[in-house]
């Protein structure tokens, strides 16, 4: 009788080891403790044993009785609040985690926009090299060796005869080489400069435009340019074109736009003229058609170029050109 009382003790307290969850721990209760239960049973039978052995295993058979109701109960308490903490811990009403999506660069979609405009306009896309011939980036377009306008452009090179592109002008060599007019190109792409400053950074990103034929004349190129400006910005802006030099158009012009910040009267940005400077423009220079075999008495043509940063920059009233290339994402999720 001793025996079984320490079996019962025994193998109830490993059966609670063994378990690992409450509802284990509450069939177990039930298996030692409930009505059939093996404690229950051996109380019972403690009416069958001799009369002098009843009081001590009564007393025992009810402490160990008090012993596994006080186990099972810490037990079940345990796997419950565990239970609890982990439905705590995922609370299932949270609404989802929204998938973050990828921008556009404002640069890129400032590229788009004007290569969709000239694309309207009737002009193919041209791309070449970044790294590029002494002959096409300056030779060919009329920049002889030792000429000073060569120093307008601080040029990185790679050697005696090759840079990094200064401008996508090559790409009117090369594309006049190949093709007879018409030709009604615009050349979008990064190109590169020894300078860095509020408005200068190495690598920026130009549109250039080339269009012969014949019978072109300078209406053609202000009608262009006026139609570009109307797009990208409005139609109430408008543009001024001035004087100016570039070796490899005859007569050059720079074009500039009513400031779009003050609207003319003169503020910080267009630093109190009114107007905003854009892009570089002018008749394709004859030295040019001479260079690729186009008969300069038959064809006409005219050139322009632009920064695609600095017509970002106007578009959205950004004073530091850096700020393109930083990659702060607070910066960026605004476009
Ligand atoms: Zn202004």
């Amino acid at each position: 009788m001793d025996t079984n009382i320490e079996d019962i003790h025994r193998s109830g307290l490993d059966d609670l080891k063994a378990a690992r969850t409450s509802k284990e721990v509450q069939d177990l209760t039930v298996r030692y403790l409930g009505r059939k239960g093996i404690l229950t049973q051996f109380l019972r039978n403690i009416s069958q044993l001799p009369a002098e052995q009843r009081p001590a295993a009564g007393k025992r058979a009810n402490e160990l009785k008090g012993i596994l109701e006080q186990e099972f109960k810490t037990a079940i308490k345990k796997f419950e609040s565990a239970d609890s903490d982990n439905l705590d811990r995922i609370d299932v009403s949270l609404p989802g985690r929204p998938l973050t999506t990828g921008y556009l660069h404002p640069i890129t979609q400032v590229n788009d926009q004007i290569c969709d405009i000239f694309s309207s306009l009737g002009f193919d896309i041209a791309e070449g090299p970044e790294v590029e011939s002494d002959y096409y980036n300056f030779e060919a377009l009329n920049f002889p060796k030792d000429h000073p306008a060569r120093d307008m452009q601080d040029t990185f090179f790679v050697n005696d005869d090759v840079v990094l592109r200064t401008h996508t002008s090559p790409l009117q060599i090369r594309t006049m080489e190949k093709q007879q007019p018409p030709v009604r190109i615009i050349c979008p792409g990064k190109v590169y400069r020894c300078d860095s400053d509020l408005t200068h950074t190495p690598m920026f990103h130009q549109v250039e435009g080339l269009l012969v034929d014949e019978n072109i004349s300078f209406g053609d190129l202000k009608g262009v340019l006026t139609t570009f400006v109307h797009q990208m910005f409005d139609d109430q802006t408008s543009l001024r074109f001035r004087p100016s030099f570039f070796p490899f158009t005859e007569p050059s012009a720079e074009v500039d736009i009513l400031c779009v910040m003050c609207r003319g009267k003169g503020c910080r940005v267009c630093s109190r003229t009114g107007w905003l400077e854009i892009l570089g423009s002018g008749m394709v220079h004859p030295a040019l058609y001479e260079n690729v075999g186009y008969d300069a008495d038959r064809y006409t043509g005219f050139a322009f170029g632009m920064g695609v940063e600095r017509i970002a920059m106007l578009k959205y009233g950004i004073d530091d050109i850096r700020k393109f290339f930083e990659n702060d994402l607070r910066f960026l999720e605004q476009f």
